[in-house]
């Protein structure tokens, strides 16, 4: 049996204000060419200076995956031509990385170990268009973490695991938005196969640019596939760059070894070594917040949650944060859970916000019987669309349940009146009609007849004349 063994690297945006080496605006979806200057132009006489909230970041994310911060580490040239490189290399770390030896441990206990985490810079941007390719250089300059992990990995299901514990971890660091969509964060796989058990490995291929979560299980699944039915005919593997289509679902060649890039790293010159103060490091850890994996655990233990569903709460950090402000307007954890989960949830992803006092009051109205579940999910939607209080929106839909005895028995009585033959048959004995009466009230209630006062008042009505 065959078995992969899979390695990622991947970059993530760090959220600084300014760029890595000038103080140019570091900004997303700005006009092209708007944010740039000589520096990271990298016009010739100018130098870079180090943003040391870049630094700040990418250790707190260090730190965050368990690593070693080393005291001490360099910037090199990676040198390479490409339309999007203006300085013809690129600033990023090589040997002495900012940080070693991270890890991140999956459910059953399993680690994924971090080989590096360094710093360095972004590069332009290529728009490919009919008439020909366009550069935008906003994004030159801009500060990545660069994050390498041991070919630890041995499913696409890990892997998917591993790239969105590291997004969670991104976001509650407040590193980064770690938006895949928005290139804020994007990922490169290594993967081979090898005889299950055996400790020799097989030769790799790279799979660049798996810009989204299913794109990653995607071509990880349908390269383990190619390669297999390669070894499996008795092929070669040969170390490649490959690329990933997204529309046909297919990996395809970019570039063999003979075409690899020789990037003839250098130290940069213009850069002094990168030296951290203790005080520096602890102040960083003194600052970690609560990451998502403490805040499932911490929602399990306080609020009696399981883990699945404490886990789609901490997936997104304001999905939890919302959860625990409205936990204080409506004191019932798990019933609140249910709909953050599903409701809000769904809400949320449409970009429709609510504020948490106004979920906590509609839902004590559903508990206090005035507002059935159904029309107190409509009240939700215009809550997240209009901002108005649950109160106001069933004022004025005219929503409240109707709990007014004399005006349900009018309408239990006309519904009587109109079906003497059913009613005849229920009172001979066909009980199963209670039913056709209730769903008859409703219907005319526009479904906000309290059911218990319906109920009983029904079961009066017929039983009169029995
Ligand atoms: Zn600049
Ligand atoms: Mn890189």
């Amino acid at each position: 049996m065959l078995e992969p063994t899979i390695g990622l690297e991947i970059h993530i945006q760090l959220q600084t204000r300014s760029k890595m080496f000038c103080s140019c605006k570091n900004s997303y979806g700005d006009p092209p060419n708007t944010n740039i200057c000589p520096v990271c132009l990298g016009h010739p006489g100018t130098l870079p200076v180090l943003n040391w909230e870049a630094v700040k970041l990418a250790t707190k994310l260090a730190l965050a995956l368990n690593c070693k911060v080393n005291m001490e580490s360099y910037f090199a040239r990676k040198n390479y031509f490409y339309p999007d490189l203006p300085k013809g290399y690129q600033i990023t770390q090589y040997k002495n990385p900012l940080a070693e030896d991270g890890f991140i441990e999956l459910r059953n206990g399993k680690k994924i170990r971090i080989e590096r985490l360094h710093i360095e810079e972004d590069s332009g941007k290529s728009i490919h268009t009919e008439d020909g390719t366009l550069i935008d250089f906003n994004r030159c300059g801009v500060p990545l973490a660069e994050i390498v992990t041991k070919p630890d990995i041995s499913s696409p299901e890990e892997a998917l695991f591993f790239l969105q514990f590291l997004r969670k971890i991104a976001v509650y660091t407040g590193v980064s938005d770690a938006d895949m969509e928005k290139g804020n964060m994007r990922c490169d796989a290594n993967l081979s196969l090898k005889q299950e058990g055996s400790k020799k490995m097989g030769t790799k291929t790279e799979v660049k640019n798996l810009n989204s979560f299913k794109f990653l299980s995607k071509a990880l699944k349908y390269e383990i596939q190619r390669q297999k039915k390669i070894l499996e005919q008795g092929g070669k593997i040969h170390l490649e760059t490959r690329g990933f289509d997204s529309k046909k679902g297919v990996t395809f060649l970019m570039r063999s070894k003979e075409e690899a890039h020789d990037y003839r790293y250098f130290p940069e010159p213009d850069l002094p070594p990168l030296k951290l103060a203790d005080s520096f490091i602890q102040e960083i850890k003194n600052s970690m917040p609560e990451l998502h994996w403490q805040k499932e655990e911490r929602f399990m233990r306080e609020f009696g949650l399981d883990r699945k569903t404490a886990e789609v709460l901490c997936a997104e950090k304001e999905i939890g944060n919302f959860f625990e402000e409205t936990v204080k307007f409506y004191g019932k954890p798990k019933e609140l859970a249910n709909w953050t989960k599903t409701e809000v949830l769904e809400l949320w992803n449409q970009g429709l916000k609510i504020r948490p006092e106004s979920l906590g009051t509609l839902l004590k109205i559903v508990d206090d019987g005035k507002l059935s579940r159904l029309k107190a999910k409509e009240v939700l939607e215009e809550m997240a669309s209009s901002g108005k209080s649950p109160e106001i929106i069933m004022e004025e839909r005219e929503l409240s349940q109707i709990s007014d005895e004399k005006k349900l028995r009018v309408t239990v009585e006309e519904i009587i009146k109109e079906n003497p033959d059913k009613v005849e048959k229920y009172r001979k004995g066909k009980k199963g009609l209670m039913g056709f009466f209730i769903g008859e009230a409703m219907k005319r209630t526009e479904g906000r007849a309290n059911p218990k006062l319906l109920n009983k008042i029904l079961g009066e009505a017929l039983k009169n004349g029995e």
